[in-house]
């Protein structure tokens, strides 16, 4: 079986410093790619399990609050007028959260932000603007990984 988030896992130390936020017990944080969405992260099961019913309770309890514990992070961070949160999994059938900031300035605010990936996927420059934040993708991560450092201390 082919599948993204099993070859990340397993290939977790040879990523990119900049693309894995955070390593929970049972869950991997990545930065997504449209950091227009400035903090938007995406929340992978270590478990292969295509639907939150598979998980035993244990472990499901744990995924769904080391998702909150991200989005709480996030929130620490980048003070986002709206957090939203999907799993869809249609594309690729391993359970991942898209935690996604939304900013008062969201022209599509009213939309999810797949309306407006797909609406600008053949103009380049627009779509270059939704991939890059308002700084870099290393000072983004190291926010996010200061505030988990934090919220774990709290614990
Ligand atoms: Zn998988």
């Amino acid at each position: 079986m082919d599948c993204l988030f099993c070859r990340k896992l397993e290939a977790i130390n040879e990523l990119p410093p900049d693309e894995v936020v955070w390593q929970f017990t049972h869950s991997i944080a990545y930065l997504a790619p449209f950091q227009s969405y400035l903090g938007y992260c995406i929340l992978a099961s270590r478990k292969h399990a295509t639907e939150l019913s598979q998980l035993d309770d244990e472990t499901r309890l744990y995924f769904l609050d080391e998702m909150c514990t991200l989005a709480r992070a996030i929130e620490e961070c980048f003070r986002p007028k709206k957090l939203n949160y999907e799993m869809l999994g249609n594309q690729t059938p391993h359970m991942h959260w898209h935690i996604i900031p939304r900013y008062p300035d969201d022209a599509d605010a009213m939309h999810a932000i797949w309306y407006t990936i797909e609406r600008l996927k053949d103009d380049k420059p627009a779509r270059q603007r939704l991939k890059k934040g308002p700084q870099s993708n290393a000072e983004t991560v190291a926010a996010l990984r200061q505030a988990l450092k934090s919220l774990a201390e709290r614990e």
